[in-house]
């Protein structure tokens, strides 16, 4: 995988990965960061204003962020998804308006699409709804939320017609953000839930008029490059697990090389399938995959605990441990939730 990330970057992000994770105080620094390192060019097609490539090369800067902090791999994924949802958008004039802006970080994009995606298979009923007054409901999920940014969600026409794809203005009149106040970790990265009382819902910001056409055609990118956080989270506790052995014999190295060669077999994989057919017409493998990258992070975090011992029980030795371990926490409930994954693969009959 090639480098992507510069040393600039870099030592930014492990000098703040502890606050990115406990403090709601950095997140604006760190969208200028992602933006200023050009991450959010990549795998855009250069007649878009991108700097091209493939949507590998965007899971690779998902991954080769989440080795040092996850918050930074998760607003990187959340403004990664609102470009990818304005680069599919049969609305031309709403994109070439917002992209420019969404890649240099003046604009925050923050995907609220975890209830319209759980609500395609009838995991869940969607909660926006579209009256002649206007947009009413809640996004009850949504990161990378800034007062000035947009918000991409789906809305049930409350007439029976087909549900819709809108980006949401921030500062438009009767959008309220209310920040999650009591997160565990990812405090960094400004997730919240946004209100909308009756907010005009004008053509001009219409993403896609069918959400049940568009979505299925966002899923493979915006799942696959969700593949990069436990991708990038593994290495790095099997690099910690590895620094904590050092060159002591150990029962756990066997394992540790075993999961190092999945990893590498599952990024070869995943980056192959993203690349070449985009997953079509294969749900069930690419919610196989993503399954398989939480397992992967699971059990990279176990061995890495196992290779610390009671250095993991120090508030000081132990401190990136613990964040890390609050990391993959995240992996399983973020959608698609594991469970619903698991729900999904056994009704595909996988
Ligand atoms: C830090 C953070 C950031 C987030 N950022 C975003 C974001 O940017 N955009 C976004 O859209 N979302 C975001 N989310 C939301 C996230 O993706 C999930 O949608 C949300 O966490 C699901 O909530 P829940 O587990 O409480 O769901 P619940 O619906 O309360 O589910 C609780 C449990 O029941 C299971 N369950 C629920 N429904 C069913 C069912 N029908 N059948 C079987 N089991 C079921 C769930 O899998 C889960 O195990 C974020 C969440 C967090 C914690």
């Amino acid at each position: 995988m090639e480098i992507l990330l510069n040393d600039t970057l870099v030592a930014w992000l492990d000098a703040h990965a502890e606050v990115l994770d406990a403090e709601t105080g950095c997140g604006e620094d760190l969208l200028q960061m992602l933006a200023g390192a050009g991450l959010l060019r990549i795998g855009v097609p250069e007649e878009c204003g991108g700097s091209g490539g493939t949507t590998s090369s965007a899971i690779a800067v998902v991954a080769q962020l989440a080795g040092h902090s996850l918050s930074a791999a998760f607003v990187f994924w959340a403004q990664r998804a609102v470009i990818e949802c304005l680069l599919k958008s049969p609305n031309g004039h709403l994109a070439s308006g917002l992209l420019p802006r969404l890649m240099d970080g003046r604009l925050a994009g923050a995907p609220g699409l975890s209830n319209a995606m759980r609500a395609l298979t009838g995991f869940d009923r969607l909660q926006i709804h579209r009256t002649p007054e206007g947009l009413a409901g809640v996004v009850p999920w949504a990161t990378n939320l800034h007062p000035e940014g947009v918000v991409i969600a789906v809305a049930a026409d409350a007439a029976g017609g087909h549900p819709a794809v809108y980006a949401i203005a921030c500062d438009a009149q009767g959008v309220a953000i209310h920040p999650h106040a009591d997160l565990a970790g990812l405090r960094g990265t400004r997730t919240g839930s946004v209100r909308l009382d009756r907010v005009a819902a004008a053509d001009h910001w219409l993403v896609d008029q069918d959400a049940r056409s568009f979505l299925p055609g966002l899923r493979p990118a915006f799942v696959a490059l969700q593949c990069g956080w436990g991708l990038g989270l593994a290495r790095a506790c099997l690099r910690s697990a590895r620094g904590a052995i050092g060159a002591s014999p150990s029962i756990l190295l066997p394992e540790i090389a075993q999961l190092e060669q999945a990893l590498a077999a599952y990024w070869c994989t995943l980056s192959d399938r993203i690349d070449g057919d985009g997953f079509s017409g294969r749900t069930a493998d690419l919610f196989a995959a993503r399954l398989e990258m939480v397992g992967l992070a699971l059990r990279a975090s176990e061995l890495e605990l196992q290779a610390l011992g009671s250095r993991a029980y120090s508030r000081s030795s132990g401190q990136a441990f613990a964040r890390r371990r609050r990391e993959v926490a995240f992996l399983p409930i973020v959608t698609p939730s594991m469970v619903q994954l698991k729900t999904e693969l056994a009704r595909l009959g996988q």
